[in-house]
Order: C-alpha cells, then sequence, then structure tokens
C-alpha cells in the first residue's frame, strides 16, 4: 500500500523545530501503512498503550522527521484514527452497554463518516492563508491554538495551561504505577496529577507540581468544571461521544467510543 498524508487537528502550530521554525508545516504528517509488524507492537499485553503508540508512531511516520511523544494527545489519537482508517477501512464494530436496561449491543460506527473532528483555529496572523476544505477555520467559538493560554477560574485565580501529549501520557502511566496502592475504586488521585501536568503557572508564577497537585485537590466542583471546560473548548481533534438508542429498550444512551481488539483486527462475517 501506498503513502498517505493527512492533516493534524492542531494544524502543527505548537510544533517547533529546534531553530523554532514550524516542526510540521500546515500539520501535514505523510504515513506509510500498518504493517504485520506493528501490528505485533499493538498486540503485546506486556506494554502500556501510550509506549506502544510511541513505537507504532515512530514507525509508520515517514515525514516531517517528529518525535511522536511530543505530539498533541489529540493529534495523536487521530494518527491513530488515520492508520486504522487506512489500513483496514472506516468501519468499526463497537460495543455498548445500555445505562438503563443493561443490554449489551453493538452496532457498526463509519470512523469517518459517524465522528466529527475540532480543528484547530489559526493564529489571526496564519488567517489569510488558504486551506482546503476548512470550514471551521473562521467559527468563532474555536479559540486561536497557542501553546499555553490563560484561564481565569471563578475563584480569582489565572491559570495558565497547556494541553498534554505523549511524554505527559507517559509519566501519568508512570505516576499511576508509582501509587497504585492508594488508587481505590472510589477514587483514582491520578486525575489530579493529569489536571496539574496542564498548568504552568498560578497568577503568573511557577509553583512546584506537588504544590499544583494540592491547589487542584482543593478545588470546589463549580471551579473544576470552569477548568475542564476550558481546556476542552482548547483540544482540537476527534470527538469521541457516540449517541445511540438502545435496541432492547430504545433509550438513549451516550457514551464514549470503546477501543477493543477489533479496532485493528476486524471481525470478519
Ligand atoms: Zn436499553
Amino acid at each position: 500500500m501506498s503513502t498517505y498524508t493527512i492533516t493534524l487537528p492542531s494544524r502543527g502550530q505548537i510544533y517547533k523545530d529546534k531553530d523554532g521554525n514550524p516542526a510540521i508545516p500546515d500539520g501535514l504528517v505523510t504515513m506509510g501503512p500498518l504493517r504485520m509488524k506493528e501490528q505485533a507492537i499493538f498486540a503485546n499485553r506486556a506494554s502500556d498503550n501510550t509506549k506502544k503508540l510511541d513505537e507504532v508512531l515512530k514507525r509508520v511516520i515517514i515525514s516531517p522527521t517528529i518525535d511522536p511523544s511530543t505530539l498533541l494527545v489529540s493529534d495523536r489519537l487521530y494518527l491513530l484514527f488515520a492508520l486504522r482508517i487506512n489500513t483496514i477501512g472506516p468501519e468499526y464494530q463497537v460495543p455498548f452497554r445500555c445505562e438503563h436496561c443493561d443490554a449489551q449491543q453493538r452496532f457498526t460506527l463509519d470512523l469517518i463518516k459517524d465522528l466529527t473532528v475540532k480543528n484547530a483555529r489559526l493564529d489571526p496572523s496564519e488567517d489569510a492563508k488558504v486551506f482546503d476544505a476548512m470550514t471551521d477555520l473562521l467559527d468563532p467559538s474555536v479559540p486561536y491554538m497557542t501553546e499555553t493560554f490563560d484561564v481565569a477560574l471563578p475563584n480569582g485565580v489565572t491559570i495558565t495551561a497547556r494541553l498534554l501529549n505523549g511524554n505527559d501520557e507517559n509519566a501519568i502511566a508512570s505516576y499511576q504505577k508509582r501509587i497504585r496502592t492508594q488508587i481505590s475504586a472510589a477514587s483514582d488521585p491520578s486525575i489530579f496529577y493529569r489536571m496539574a501536568l496542564m498548568i504552568t503557572q498560578v497568577n503568573g508564577k511557577d509553583i512546584p507540581i506537588t504544590d499544583k497537585i494540592h491547589m487542584v485537590e482543593d478545588w470546589d466542583l463549580r471551579t473544576s468544571n470552569a477548568f475542564s471546560d476550558a481546556i476542552e473548548a482548547r483540544e482540537p481533534g476527534i470527538d469521541l461521544t457516540l449517541r445511540r438508542d438502545c435496541v432492547h429498550c430504545g433509550a438513549g444512551n451516550e457514551f464514549p467510543v470503546a477501543f477493543t481488539a477489533e479496532f485493528f483486527r476486524p471481525r470478519t462475517r
């Protein structure tokens, strides 16, 4: 199979090379096919998902030369979907359990037609550039893509925040291993660590990661929701939320796309 080129949802705007030039001009990435040897990496149960994705992306990205662990989590997910669609096709059997009557069911999702992608809006100075079919480019509800951005919280604190990348996902996986004994069904403290990693400054000041974690732990619901909403508004990428009516009771369900073994090894019927 030949190579193909995709445009990252971030449009590559925040990636710079060592000279400060765009590392991924216009967000264009050229990829090769997923071969048996890459598929074997995904099948390895001993390795964690973030590391597997790093390893596979290193092998399938042809140009530009980038370290995939430095890419935003949302761009990495988009590359994973592009790889799947270009290797196997867009049809994916998705399982879900009705939250009203508990009936287990499955349906066929079209990964191209049934999922929406939010593309980053370009910096004002870049707006003059013409892109193909980017009708959402000027949507004023989508903020401009910048490496960091300020979030004014209802408690009066201003947070300078950033979006997470592959290295952060690896750090979170290590953190989870370290604190495994403290994780209970009721709470997983790694969510505080995850939020703390998104915070670069508090009221314009650098503070240690442990202080960021304690601050996030003490936030009330209104404050943490305001922060999460601000991050979500900034994050480009695939919307993984699906809405389906239960075939058994007819009730509406909303749930995220589940990743099963069939993502890269579809069932043949
Ligand atoms: Zn049901």
